[in-house]
């Protein structure tokens, strides 16, 4: 655990939801407690948020950039150089149950790169604007979820060798042909996008 970092992504604008996430409230405590109390066992945590300026306590705070891919890579940047393997949490997945986090903790002691994913319950269309190219096979297809696990090495390489921004880091590492592994992830661990998922997340909370 010595060596195992935390980088917590907290500094979108919320687009979809209309206002930053990391201050909404959910049962009495903002998505940025909730989110950050699942890692308060690891020594070094870095929280992105939208200004260097807020406090959390127990935490590095560094500003974001303009993408998530930007926020990350100034958390990772804040971290000590003696972390060798990084967790990145997406502050939106408040809920993040304690045993998700254990598992992908234990696999990353044997894998570079480790997910949490959860079995994909809707069919799955490729589409062109409203025409349908492609339906998908479902038992090939996994949601995604964070913490994602990284040996530092192997993200900060992915991270250099693609300027894009990508919706996960893991999918800069499997373009470097690097593997992934998965770990089983949790419905509980939902990412709060939308409005009705704040309703959904207090529903669950109760
Ligand atoms: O936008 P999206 O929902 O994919 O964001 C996932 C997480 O990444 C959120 O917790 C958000 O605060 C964070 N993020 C960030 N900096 C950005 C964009 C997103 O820290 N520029």
């Amino acid at each position: 655990m010595d060596r195992t970092g935390v980088v917590l992504v907290a500094a979108g604008r919320g687009e979809r939801f209309g206002r930053p996430k990391a201050f909404v409230e959910l049962g009495g405590r903002t998505l940025l407690a909730r989110a950050a109390a699942a890692f308060e066992a690891y020594a070094a945590r870095v929280a992105v948020l939208p200004d260097a300026a807020f406090e959390l306590d127990g935490w590095t705070v560094v500003a974001g950039g303009a993408r998530r891919r930007d926020s990350v890579a100034a958390g990772l940047a804040a971290l000590p150089p003696t972390i060798d393997t990084i967790l990145v949490h997406d502050c939106a997945r408040a809920l993040i149950p304690a045993e998700v986090v254990a598992r992908v903790v234990e696999a990353a002691r044997t894998h570079d790169c480790v997910i949490p994913v959860v079995p994909v319950v809707d069919t799955i269309k490729r589409v062109d604007g409203v025409r349908v190219e492609e339906t998908l096979d479902r038992a090939h297809l996994v949601a995604v979820q964070t913490p994602q696990a990284f040996r530092r090495s192997l993200l900060e390489r992915a991270l250099a060798a693609f300027p894009e921004d990508a919706t996960d880091e893991a999918g800069l590492v499997e373009r470097l042909g690097e593997a992934v592994h998965t770990v089983e992830g949790a419905p509980r661990n939902l990412k709060i996008t939308h409005p009705d998922d704040l309703r959904l997340a207090e529903a669950l909370l109760t």
